[in-house]
This record gives structure tokens, C-alpha cells and sequence, in this order.
């Protein structure tokens, strides 16, 4: 087993800006580490270029105490799972799992007991016989883990594996590559675009945008003290809202209502007309099922819900806002940092199922104003 330390990584493929720019990553022994982001951040480039197929254009990359930049992948001791599975169709399960060991040449009988070991684990036992095209997706799954694991490598990688597989079965691997992680003990290092799968495998999680390192931290972290607007936009689902707001004596006047902000967050925008609050769905509250105490820890506000979406465990109600045009349209040219799509004019609020708000219904939410977050709308930063 081994730490893999990244540092200052950059990979430049011709002209343009890099594919990933100056990414300083320590992942620790044993650690599962999730890389993630939209497509194009440069998560792939990072993957391929910690297994040696990329080249790295500058910065240090180190497996365990070995500068690997110039090591041949063969040499680095790693293990990777493709998204494809990338198995042979005319081996059986067995030769597909044995196969890492027969290019190591090791002995028949060696081959027999870890192919043996790793298909138990795998339940994969009663299907060695099988060719790959006679199993289900889930179970192709398993024989490319299978054949990953059968080495023991000093790390594991993973590129998007589970991504070819319907939404079930997705979340069953989900569960069984989180099981067989914590059992082996491995370093391992998984790329993603999914925040359900980022936010629930890794013990942390690295966010890449535009080739650059955004954030690096637990998913409670990631979830709670987000460093900037991509994060938080990002992590969540349905994502935090941003609700353009100026600032006044004390309180943020948003388009939602009047939030009063304890000492911190005043200090935080002080000297500032203009600034996004962010809230995420989930805290928002039907102001009918919410105590008197708890009204007033937050705030209370009129909406009129156009849509709702009952899901059976909660409620998604859409609340249209208007921004005055002049506030909108300062923050269109300010917020390079938002996607157009979260430039929203309503808000997602996610209700307890048990709430009987009705679309078209003029109501009262509570909101937990002591969560929501104050951005910079320029520079997309975190500022409380
Ligand atoms: P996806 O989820 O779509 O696979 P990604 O986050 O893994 O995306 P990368 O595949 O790492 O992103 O690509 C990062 C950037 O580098 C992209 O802008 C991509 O177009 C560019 N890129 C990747 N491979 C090459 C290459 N061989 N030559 C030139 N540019 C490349």
C-alpha cells in the first residue's frame, strides 16, 4: 500500500489553458480519495497521469517514497478499472481475473488459490466458467474489480466504473466497491462526475474545475463550509439556491424576504452593497409545522409555490422570485462564477413530505438563516 502525493501538478496539451493546472493532492495510505467535477476539469488527465499514461508536464508525482514521473506504468504497481471494464470476451471469468497474473508469470497453483480468493470475495465463484458477454453489467463489474484486486497493488484507480450501469445497479456497486475498499485497505483514488457517488464513496473528496483544484475535504465538510460558489453549487442535489442581496444594517434584503445576520456574517460583508446568499433547499421548512422557538432562529417569509413535486420523502416546491432588474443584471455581469442555470429566478425548497403545500398556494416558509452562506459575486468566494 502507498500515499500518493501530488505536487504542483500541471499538464499542458498544446495552447490552450491546462488540462490541469497546479494541483497540489496528498492522498494518504489506505485513504479513498474522490476526484470530481463536470466534464472536461481535467479529472481523467489527473487519473491517467498518477497511472503513468499521460505525461506530466511539470510538478512532482511521488507513489509511496518514489518520484514516479518518469517510472513506466507497468512499474508503478497500480491497478486500474476502466469504465468500459475493458474485459477479454473470449476468456472466461476465471482467465480474465487471472490474467494480471499470468503477465507476471506466476505459478499455476498461486494463480489458482488468489483467483479463488478474489472470486469469493466477489461472489463471483459459481460464474469462473462464464464468458463475459453470458453475465449482467453488475456482475462484469465485479470480474474487472476482481482482476484490479487480484494483484494487490499498491492503489487502486478507478475511471468513472460505474458509469455504463442503470441507476439500481449503480447504487448496489456503489455500496459493494465502499464495502471491498474499507476491507482491503487500499489507497484508492476514483473519478467521478457524479456528486451522489463523490459525496457517499470517498472519506474525501477533491473538486476540479477548469483543470484547478477547488476544494479538498470530508463530503460533510464539502457540504457545510463550501470555499466558493462552484463547490457549493456543486455538491448537493437539488443544489443550493443563490439569491442575489444587498446589504443593509444587519440584515441581507433578498428577494425571498429580509435575513437578519448574527455578528460574524455582518463583519463578513461589511463595506459590501451587493452580495449571493445561498441556501440550500433542505433548509427551508412549511412555516405550519415549524415551533415558535425554532421561527424565531430563522427566517420567516410569504412565497407563492407554482410547482411542486411530490417524491413519497419529500416535497420539492418552486418558488419564482423576482430580483430587481438592476440587482440581476449587476450580478449577471459580476458572477463569472456561476453557470447560467444557477442564475435562477426561483427557488427549489425540499419540504418534509408531511407538509400539504399545494402549487399555486400563497404560504409561509421558514428559513434557516443560520446556514445560509454569503458569497463574494465577483470572485465566487465563501465569505462566511
Ligand atoms: P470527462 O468527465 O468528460 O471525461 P474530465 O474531467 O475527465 O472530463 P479530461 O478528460 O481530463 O476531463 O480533460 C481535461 C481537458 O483536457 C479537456 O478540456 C479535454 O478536452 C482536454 N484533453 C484531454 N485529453 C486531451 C488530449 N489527448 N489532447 C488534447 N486535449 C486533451
Amino acid at each position: 500500500m502507498a500515499a500518493i502525493t501530488m505536487k504542483n501538478i500541471v499538464k499542458q496539451y498544446g495552447d490552450g489553458f491546462p488540462a490541469v493546472n497546479d494541483v497540489s493532492l496528498d492522498v494518504q495510505d489506505g485513504e479513498f480519495m474522490i476526484l470530481v467535477g463536470p466534464s472536461g476539469c481535467g479529472k481523467s488527465t489527473l487519473l491517467r497521469m498518477i497511472v503513468g499514461l499521460e505525461d506530466i508536464t511539470s510538478g512532482e508525482m511521488r507513489i509511496a517514497d518514489r518520484v514516479v514521473n518518469k517510472i513506466a506504468p507497468r512499474e508503478r504497481n497500480l491497478s486500474m478499472v476502466f469504465q468500459n471494464y475493458a474485459l477479454y470476451p473470449h476468456l472466461t471469468v476465471y482467465e480474465n481475473i487471472a490474467f494480471p497474473l499470468r503477465l507476471a508469470k506466476k505459478p499455476d497453483d498461486e494463480v489458482a488459490r488468489r483467483v479463488k480468493e478474489t472470486a469469493e470475495l466477489l461472489e463471483l465463484t459459481e460464474h469462473l466458467e462464464r464468458k463475459p458477454a453470458n453475465l449482467s453489467g453488475g456482475q462484469r463489474q465485479r470480474v474487472a474489480m476482481g482482476r484490479a484486486i487480484v494483484r494487490q497493488a499498491d492503489a487502486f484507480l478507478f475511471d468513472e466504473p460505474l458509469s455504463n450501469l442503470d441507476a439500481k445497479l449503480r447504487g448496489q456497486m456503489r455500496t459493494e466497491i465502499a464495502r471491498l475498499q474499507k476491507r482491503l485497505g487500499v489507497t484508492t483514488v476514483y473519478v467521478t462526475h457524479d456528486q451522489t457517488e463523490a459525496m457517499t464513496l470517498g472519506d474525501r473528496v477533491a473538486v476540479l474545475r477548469r483543470g484547478v483544484l477547488q476544494q479538498v475535504g470530508s463530503p460533510r465538510e464539502l457540504y457545510e463550509e463550501p470555499s466558493n460558489l462552484f463547490v457549493a453549487g456543486f455538491i448537493g442535489s437539488p443544489s443550493m439556491n443563490f439569491l442575489p442581496a444587498t446589504v443593509a444594517d444587519g440584515h441581507l434584503e433578498t428577494p425571498l424576504g429580509r435575513f437578519e445576520m448574527d455578528e460574524r456574517k455582518a463583519a463578513a460583508v461589511a463595506g459590501r452593497d451587493v452580495v449571493l446568499v445561498g441556501i440550500r433547499p433542505e433548509h427551508f421548512e412549511d412555516a405550519s409545522l415549524v415551533s415558535d422557538e425554532k421561527r424565531a432562529r430563522g427566517a420567516v417569509v410569504r412565497a407563492r409555490v407554482d410547482v411542486t413535486e411530490w417524491l413519497g420523502n419529500e416535497l420539492y416546491a418552486y418558488v419564482p422570485y423576482e430580483a430587481p432588474e438592476d440587482l440581476a443584471a449587476q450580478l449577471r455581469d459580476l458572477s463569472r462564477e456561476l453557470d447560467s442555470d444557477q442564475l435562477r429566478t426561483q427557488a427549489v425548497v425540499a419540504l418534509d413530505a408531511a407538509s400539504m403545500i399545494n402549487a399555486g398556494d400563497e404560504t409561509e416558509l421558514w428559513i434557516d438563516t443560520g446556514r445560509a452562506h454569503v458569497f463574494d459575486p465577483a470572485t465566487g468566494e465563501n465569505l462566511t
